[in-house]
């Protein structure tokens, strides 16, 4: 069995409901089991100020999908969130990025392990270290160590 960790950000339409409904998504993902999902976080856009705030979690998934497997699945669920339609909300879009998958580190075309931002980015440090506090980052070590760093990034808990 192995561990994957899913990051999953949404800013158009209720994007809070769109991360609940994409865990949903996850829980049924073929020959895995979705073993923690971590609390909702409101992030407030950088660069782009215009755009709307984005809701961003972090999943732990147990899987027997190999790596690029799983990314495929996961993009899989991205094309069906894209295309749903709100009736009153209009149009929802859902990323969803493969963290981590063990302690592997991969650099293929379309698939880098760990995910090559992981750690720069508080959407994804602060729900990833709510799920799994003690972690080491594949050749990056600690994620406490990285935690302060991004602290000014603007990030609530819902
Ligand atoms: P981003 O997530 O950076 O906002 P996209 O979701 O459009 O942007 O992803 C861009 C590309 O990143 C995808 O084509 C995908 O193949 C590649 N990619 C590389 N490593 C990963 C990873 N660990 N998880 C998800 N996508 C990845
Ligand atoms: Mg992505």
């Amino acid at each position: 069995m192995n561990i994957a960790y899913v990051a999953l950000g949404a800013n158009l339409g209720d994007p809070a409901a769109t991360i609940r409904a994409a865990f949903g998504a996850l829980a049924n993902l073929p020959e895995s089991r979705v073993v923690h999902c971590s609390s909702l976080y409101r992030t407030a856009p950088v660069g782009n100020t215009e755009q709307p705030e984005f809701i961003n979690a972090v999943a732990a998934l147990e899987t027997t999908l190999a790596p690029e497997s799983l990314l495929d699945a996961l993009f899989d669920i991205e094309a069906r969130f894209g295309r749903i339609r709100a009736e009153k909300n209009g149009p929802r879009t859902l990323d969803l990025d493969l963290l981590l998958y063990n302690n592997q580190q991969l650099n293929l075309p379309r698939l880098t392990l760990p995910h090559p931002r992981l750690h720069l980015r508080a959407f994804v440090l602060y729900p990833l270290a709510e799920l799994a506090p003690d972690l080491q980052l594949p050749g990056r070590g600690s994620i406490a160590a990285w935690l302060p760093a991004v602290a000014n990034q603007g990030i609530s808990r819902l």
